[in-house]
Formats: structure tokens, sequence, C-alpha cells
């Protein structure tokens, strides 16, 4: 079984191929993956026509290369997968369109991929990982904690009541004079730095419910900014350190009450995952290994190039539905928002 996976939803054009093998594991054949960050870094944010437009112009000719590097074509795919959202609609459509005219055209089933349930069945590609699993998914637009209980089964525990995680070190980045995207840059300058010279938030630690809240501690940060004017190499360096550190706090107590409620709702987890853009963070990744080496579990996180948004994710997605019977008709619609988890009952 070989799919054809197609993401347009945000300011990654992508086209992948991906493989079912004898092993019952998929295999990556192809994953052609090209980044507007050049044409969105002066503005310091992803603007939404400019990207539409860029997907426009490469979608077709990444298509061709994927299919080509994977040593197949068309008519050598079993199905036509494609993120029908939640994401920028301008540019979902162009993926939709083009994957739904690839359908038609080759008489292929299509498979509408939530771009989210790409992020959170990546690891099963990456590393065979059985369900249920807990996992993190924090991106430049989502910070939720959910229970992956099989495909199209997920229980969310916790969601971000303001900022996403990736939102926040974009956000900081910029205040601070950073470039676009923010994350790498942060956790660059965070090395250099002292994380105890300022006294940040932890918001929401120890709260019952495994939700997030970002924006306290990103107006913390601002108001040590200003009163520090004009910014010095290394308060730029403590700065950002601070606010990692912050971070990973938050984020093991969250997932630590998640992983409480995990019980409840879906038994024992056979692994905690981390995915999405924020899951390339490396402070992230070591507090997490540790802290699932505390409760006897596995960490898993997939490696960085499949953290960020690419074709190969949604192929998989949608090698997933297929091999399960799920697939769409032309009829499908392209979604701005499209919530992939069911919230938890309360606690
Ligand atoms: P979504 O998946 O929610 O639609 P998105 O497509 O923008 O949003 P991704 O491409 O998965 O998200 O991730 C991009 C985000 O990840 C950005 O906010 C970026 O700053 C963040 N990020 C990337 N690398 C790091 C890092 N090393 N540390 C922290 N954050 C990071
Ligand atoms: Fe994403
Ligand atoms: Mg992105």
């Amino acid at each position: 079984m070989k799919i054809l996976g197609i993401e347009t939803t945000c300011d990654e054009t992508a086209a992948a191929v991906v493989t079912l093998g004898d092993d019952e594991r998929g295999h990556i054949l192809s994953n052609e993956v090209l980044s507007q960050i050049a044409e969105h870094a002066a503005y310091g944010g992803v603007v939404p026509e400019i990207a539409a437009r860029a997907h426009v112009e490469v979608l077709d000719r990444l298509i061709a290369r994927a299919l080509q590097r994977a040593g197949t074509a068309l008519p050598g795919i079993d199905g036509i997968a494609v993120a029908a959202g939640p994401g920028l609609i301008g540019g979902v459509l162009i993926g939709l369109v083009t994957a739904k005219t690839l359908s038609l055209v080759a008489r292929k089933p299509l498979i509408a991929v939530n771009h989210l349930e790409a992020h959170a069945l990546t690891p099963r590609l990456t590393d065979g990982l059985a369900f249920p699993y807990l996992l993190l998914l924090a991106s430049g637009g989502h910070t939720q904690l959910v229970a992956v209980r099989g495909v199209g089964d997920y229980v969310r525990l916790g969601t971000t009541i303001d900022d996403a995680i990736g939102e926040a070190f974009d956000k900081v980045a910029k205040l601070l004079g950073l470039g676009y995207p923010g994350g790498p840059e942060v956790e660059r300058q965070a090395a250099n730095g002292d994380p105890e010279r300022f006294a940040l938030p932890r918001p929401m630690l120890g709260r019952r419910q495994a939700d997030f809240s970002l924006s306290g501690l990103k107006t913390a940060l601002r108001i040590e900014a200003e009163r520090l004017e004009p910014l010095a190499v290394q308060d730029v360096a403590d700065l950002c350190a601070g606010f990692q550190a912050a971070v990973v706090d938050v984020v093991v107590d969250r997932v630590r009450v998640a992983l409480r409620a995990f019980s409840t709702v879906a038994g024992h987890p056979t692994a905690l995952v981390a995915a999405g853009g924020v899951a390339a963070n490396g402070a992230i990744r070591r507090a997490l290994t540790a802290q699932a080496g505390e409760v006897g579990l596995g960490f898993v996180a997939p490696p960085l190039p499949l953290c960020g948004d690419n074709g190969a994710m949604i192929a998989w997605a949608g090698l997933e539905r297929l091999r399960l019977g799920l697939v769409d008709d032309l009829t499908v619609p392209a979604r701005a928002r499209w919530p992939f988890a069911e919230a938890a009952p309360a606690a």
C-alpha cells in the first residue's frame, strides 16, 4: 500500500509518499518539504495570502518530485491523503482541490486527514507505537494533552486557555528582537543564559485539570525586558533561558496531571509522546524523557524533520485511515477549524 500525502495548512508546502512494509510498519519513500519561512520572516509571522499563493506556485512540482523520488507515479499510488484542516483556509483549499483533482483523474481514493491527527499518529510511523499513548501535541497553533486510544479515538485531557506553546515561543522571540520562527531561536539563546536570573511565573502549576496558560508568563517576561531596555546580549540569553525553564516546569506539571487522568479514560499508556513543532525543543524532550522514566514509561518523539509540518505524517494518517476503510468523497470540505479530540468528561 502506497499513499501520497499533501500538506498545505500553514507555511510549509509538503508532499510525501509512505508505504506499508511486510512488517506492518510504515516506510517513508519520499518526503518533500518547502518552507516559506523566508517569505514570511519580514512580517514576523505567517501572512495567509502570501502563504496561499506560495502553495499554488510550488505544489504541482513538489508532488511530481515526491512521486519521482519514491520511484513511482500516480497509477502506482493506492490513495491520496490531504490535510483538509485545521489551518489557514486559503492554503487548505489549495491542497484539498489539488488532491480531489488527482483523486478524480487517477481514480484513487481520497482521504481527508485532520492535520492534528496526523501529528498525533506520527510516532506510529516512526516508532511503530501501539495504542493507547499519552500525547503532548504542541505546535504554533495548538497545545493539547490527548489520550490517543485508536485511529479516530482521541480524548482531550487538557488544552491551553490562551496561547499555544509554540506561539508563546514565537511572541517571546519577536519581543526580544529574535528571528521567526521563534522556537529554535529562543532555544539557541537559552543555551547561553542563566535560567534563574529572572523569577518568572509558572502559570497553572498544581491545577487539577491538565490545562495550560502561557500569556501571563509572556507578559511577565515582557515587563522584565522593558525594565532592562536596551537589552544586552546576555539579558536576551537570560530571558530566553528563564522563559524556557518556566515552560519546561509547566509542561512537566501538566503532563503529571494528564498521566493521572489518562488511566480513567484509557488504561495504561504504552508511552509518553510529544509531537508538533515544539517537540523539537531539546529542553522539553530531556525533561519529558526523565519524567517518563520515573513512571516506567518510554518517551517517544519524532525525529526533528517529522516534528514540524510535513507530508509524510499526512500520508501515514491517510494510510492508517484507508486500511480501516475510512475514505472521503469529493464533497469533503476544507476546514479552518476542526477539533480532532473529544473533551474528557469533567474530573
Ligand atoms: P499547527 O500544527 O498547530 O497548525 P504549525 O503548523 O505552525 O501549527 P508546527 O509547524 O508543527 O506548527 O510547529 C511550529 C511551531 O513550533 C512554531 O511556533 C515554532 O516556534 C515551534 N518550534 C519549533 N522548534 C522549536 C523549538 N526548538 N523550541 C520551541 N518551539 C519550537
Ligand atoms: Fe502542524
Ligand atoms: Mg508550520
